[in-house]
Parts: structure tokens; sequence; C-alpha cells
């Protein structure tokens, strides 16, 4: 079999119904020629290469065949589940990858690693900030009239710090934005900033207020004057509010004289198309 059904953890809008229900198919040779050539550039664009897979494979959604307009609508959250399930349709549930320690650059297997136990976090629809009442109460935290909500046709977070007195009210980032912050995926601290940057409906801190953001985001120079202990806390909380495959990992470098155990992050697209393995 060729063809796999499978539900996304968050679902694709469309005309305030969810639609969760995806089909993809294995990949033939020539998306292994495109990634390849993709692979080849002087740069690579990671949200490029997912796409060069995600587009010939992920084929069904809702019984549609799926559009560049789905691919760039979809949340980040189900692109990234996507292919990991393209990998598990490739490879097997059951990888290994290798590793560069950080710190003494050691190079190493981290074997047995189960994609199928990777914690998955889904959006609910029935959640608070989902349907007409949702939009209705996300409308009124960013400040929109009735005539503007339309606007707001997404799911929105909201994260809150009573102590610090900032809250913030954001969508949840798409393809689309993915594809904005794909050429920083060298400094992890900018693609956050941008993510918030583009995602972020409306901001308040105690001297910094900003009930509506302007169309098409915030400038990532918004970020320098917002004080460092409220940017660290919406830091982790504006990770941690996003769903989808937590593919965090564990790794402890073999090295003895180093040793160092640090927070690695299986990476779906290596498995995609790595050369052949000796056997161990
Ligand atoms: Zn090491």
């Amino acid at each position: 079999m060729t063809e796999t059904s499978l539900e996304l953890p968050c679902g694709y809008e469309h005309n305030g119904t969810v639609i969760r229900d995806a089909e993809i198919r294995r990949m033939k040779g020539r998306v292994q020629r495109d990634i390849a050539e993709l692979s080849g550039k002087k740069k690579t664009d990671p949200a490029e290469i997912l796409e060069a897979v995600l587009r010939p494979s992920w084929v069904g959604l809702g019984g549609q065949k799926v559009t560049k307009i789905h691919l760039l609508g979809a949340l980040l959250a189900d692109r990234d589940f996507l292919l990991f399930e393209m990998v598990k349709v490739l490879r097997g549930n059951v990888v290994s990858m290798t590793e560069e320690c950080p710190k003494c650059e050691e190079t190493f297997e981290i074997f047995d690693i189960n994609l199928a136990e990777l914690p998955v976090t889904r959006l609910e629809d029935d959640s608070d900030w989902w349907g007409p009442q949702g939009l209705v109460k996300a409308a009124d935290v960013v400040g929109l009239g009735p005539g503007e909500r339309s606007q707001l046709e997404c799911r929105v977070f909201v994260l809150e710090n009573e102590e610090l007195g900032a809250s913030a009210v954001f969508r949840y980032p798409r393809g689309k934005e993915q594809r904005q912050v794909s050429s920083l995926a060298e400094k992890p601290i900018e693609v956050m900033w941008k993510l918030m940057s583009l995602t972020c409906l409306s901001w308040k801190c105690p001297d910094h207020d900003l009930p509506q953001t302007p169309k098409g985001g915030l400038k990532m120079t918004f970020w320098d004057d917002v004080d460092y202990l409220v940017l660290e806390w919406l830091e982790e909380a504006f990770s941690a509010a996003q769903p989808g495959v937590d593919s965090s990992l564990q790794a402890d470098c073999p090295n003895s004289e180093c040793q160092h155990s640090y927070k690695t992050q299986v990476r779906a697209l290596d498995f995609l198309f790595r050369k052949p393995q000796k056997e161990r």
C-alpha cells in the first residue's frame, strides 16, 4: 500500500470548520532527486526542502486534492507532523540519528529512536479560542470591532503573566510564516523573534502597549525595546504553546573526556534522505 490516511493534530481551517483527515503517499524517486538538488545548493532552505517533500506526498485533505494554498495555509505544527509521518511510512517507526556533540564535536549515533513515541500535542476543536464564540473572545482581546473579526479567522492563543503584567495574543504560525523565517534557520533566537513578530496580534506590557499590531506583523526590532525579563518569559511561553510533535531528545556524548549531556532534536528531514548505514 502506498497511501496512508491519518489525522492532523491541529487541522486545516476552511470556512469555519476544521479538516483533519489527510492522506499521504510514499515518496517516489523524483522527490529524492529534488531534495538532493536543493541540498546541494550553497544555502539550503529547510522550508523549501520540507515543501519539496510534502508537495508530491501530501495528497489528500478532507477528500480533496492538496494545493499550494493548503501547503502554505497549514499550521507549521501540522506540516512538521506530516513530515514525521512521511519518515514513518518510508523508514518505519524506529530510526537512528547521527549527532555531533556541540562541545567536543565528536560524532556519534543515537540508536532506537521510536518516532511513534514522540509526544504530539493536538489542538482540540472545542477549545475556548476556537469556534464563533472563541473568535468573539479573541477579537475582544485584540480590540477588533464586529466588522473586523473576519481578520481573525484562524486559531489564536493568549499568553499571560500577571506578575510581569504582560499579555499577548498570537496566531498559530502557518506554512506561510515558516517560509518567511526559514532563511534564518541557523539562528534559533532570530527565528523565534521573527515568528513572534509575524504572528503577534496584540501586545500589552507595563511600558509598552500595542492593542492591535499592524497588518503584516511587527518589525523584528520591536523586541529590542521589550524588558529583558518579559522577553525571557515570552520566548519560553511562546515555544511551550506550540502544538504538534515534540521532537526534543536527550543526548549524551560518549567521549569519556567530555560526557556532555544536552537536549537535541529529532530532525525528520535527515531520515528521508540518508546514506546506507554500516552494520552495527
Ligand atoms: Zn562531547
